[in-house]
């Protein structure tokens, strides 16, 4: 078994689990602190193998090869969350995996993550679970009558969600999911939606950048401005919020918190996610070191970089075909390109970031 109880020296390898952009981005941020990477993707086109000297390409839960990934690698981290647990269980037993098994298994279903986040004290909309056809019916009697189904698992951008307005609808939308467990939340009618990207040191060191205000189309992040319309209090219960969620975790990377900022001001967690996310992509145009970075230098046990932002800043991401207007895009401000071919409709082809000057919260 390896241990790292130094930082990671320049020269050594951090081992990222999938290849998508975010994998990529990660992998671009090590590079420039001399540190290599090593990339595990179960499909050989992963747009993170563009910029990695080291590719593994194996199905998730091949334990031989994950096992040659360990023998690869100094520390080992990942950029999506829905792993099988015995495989990340598996390469524990290898290398240090940052964050580590505990915070992935709480954070994959969303019934023990809302449960955590309701013992830590924070808020979130009501959730009841949801493993029977009479759950579903008896769990939409005790909200307002509106909800949302979701599947504890797997879930992510919209997919695996039903909108329920009635005890019926309730019942068939948990008979599509086909048996799969699952929550039902109330309908939280809220002003906007926000969120804290956060990174949390092996060794307790705390940062968190400025939350953006996000929007979502068709159930995908459209755009992250930042500042956001928090008020100078909220953005630092944000952050608080985080903080608690980080400490309790026991956490090391990146992070972040999905939030619900409700009518009368008060703040909902909806979601954590376990790594890097798209409503920080703004950090690498707006901040001193971004959540790549930042991530890259919590896993390999170095200081935490200063997470304030020099600018406001917009997000926009690149869905589908508008990447064909790449010329057009390149020229209205910091234009990324996750190298995939095929432009399918609803995928993640890039984003674009505008920096304005900024303005102090
Ligand atoms: P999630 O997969 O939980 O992040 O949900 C995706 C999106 O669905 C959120 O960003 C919201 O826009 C919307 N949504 C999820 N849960 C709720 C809820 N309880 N009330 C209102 N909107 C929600």
């Amino acid at each position: 078994m390896k241990t790292l109880d130094k930082p990671l020296a320049p020269g050594g390898t951090v081992g990222i689990i999938g290849g998508g952009q975010l994998g990529r981005m990660l992998a671009m941020a090590a590079a420039r602190l001399g540190l290599k990477t090593c990339i595990y993707n179960d499909a050989a086109d992963a747009p993170a193998f563009q910029v990695t000297p080291n590719a593994i390409v194996a199905p998730y839960d091949d334990l031989e090869q994950l096992g040659n990934f360990a023998d690869a690698c100094d520390v080992v981290t990942f950029e999506f969350e829905n792993l099988p647990a015995h495989a990340i269980a598996h390469l524990g037993e290898h290398v240090p995996v940052r964050p580590g098994a505990h915070a992935l298994a709480m954070t994959q279903d969303r019934l023990t993550e809302k449960t955590f986040v309701e013992k830590l004290g924070l808020k979130t909309a009501p959730f009841f679970e949801v493993s029977s056809a009479e759950q579903a019916r008896d769990a939409f009697g005790k909200l307002n009558g509106r909800g949302i189904l979701k599947t504890r698992r797997f879930g992510y951008d919209g997919k695996g969600q039903a909108k329920v307005m009635s005890a019926d609808d309730a019942e068939k939308a948990f008979a599509s999911f086909k048996g799969a467990p699952a929550i039902l939340e109330g309908f939280v009618d809220f002003s906007f939606e926000a969120s804290v990207v956060a990174a949390h040191g092996a060794n307790g060191q705390f940062a968190a950048y400025d939350p953006p205000e996000n929007d979502h189309e068709n159930h995908i992040l459209r755009r992250s401005t930042v500042p956001s319309r928090l008020t100078a209090a909220q953005v630092k219960e944000a952050k608080a919020i985080a903080k608690a969620i980080g400490d309790a975790l026991d956490y090391a990377g990146v992070f972040a918190v999905e939030l619900f900022v409700g009518k009368s001001g008060e703040l909902l967690v909806n979601e954590i996610a376990p790594r890097v996310h798209n409503t920080g992509h703004w950090t690498i145009e707006a901040c001193q070191c971004s959540q790549f970075e930042q991530h890259i230098r919590a896993v390999a046990g170095w200081p935490l970089g200063d997470p304030a932002r020099h600018a406001d800043a917009v997000m926009e991401n690149i869905i589908g075909a508008e990447a064909d207007a790449w010329e057009t895009l390149a020229k209205s401000g910091a234009l990324h390109l996750y190298g995939k071919t095929e432009a399918r409709p609803g995928r993640k082809m890039g984003h674009l970031t505008r920096l304005k000057p900024l303005t102090k919260l």
